[in-house]
């Protein structure tokens, strides 16, 4: 049985009454395609950062040297706990950085 609460007894609206309680909602597992970030070909616009819609991407504070020698000092990555694999993030990107692959079990 799921330990979903019963229509009854949910508050008036459906409003959230506590803040924060969506990061108990790990909305990942309804992936089926899910983004990779290639580092080498990423130029650190942030645009993907801006776009997700659940603040799926994470900015972090790791240096990064590509292959042909650019030097970052900031990452983008993918919290995959919440990434739900809308594609905006890559839909977005304007050097196509970013490709949406299949989860795979
Ligand atoms: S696929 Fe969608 S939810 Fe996942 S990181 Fe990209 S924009 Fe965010
Ligand atoms: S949108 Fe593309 S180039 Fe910009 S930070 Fe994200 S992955 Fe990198």
């Amino acid at each position: 049985m799921s330990d979903l609460p019963k229509w009854y007894e949910l508050p008036p609206g459906g409003i959230i009454l506590e803040p924060g309680s969506s990061l108990r909602n790990k909305t990942g597992s309804w992936r089926v395609i899910k983004p990779i970030i290639d580092q080498d070909k990423c130029v650190r616009c942030r645009l993907c950062f801006l776009y997700c819609p659940d603040a799926a991407i994470l900015e972090v504070d790791e240096e990064y040297t590509t292959k042909a020698g650019r030097k970052y000092t900031v990452t983008y990555k993918v919290n995959y706990d919440y990434c739900k694999g809308c594609g905006i993030c890559a839909n977005e990107c304007p050097v196509k950085a970013i490709e949406m692959v299949p989860e795979v079990a």
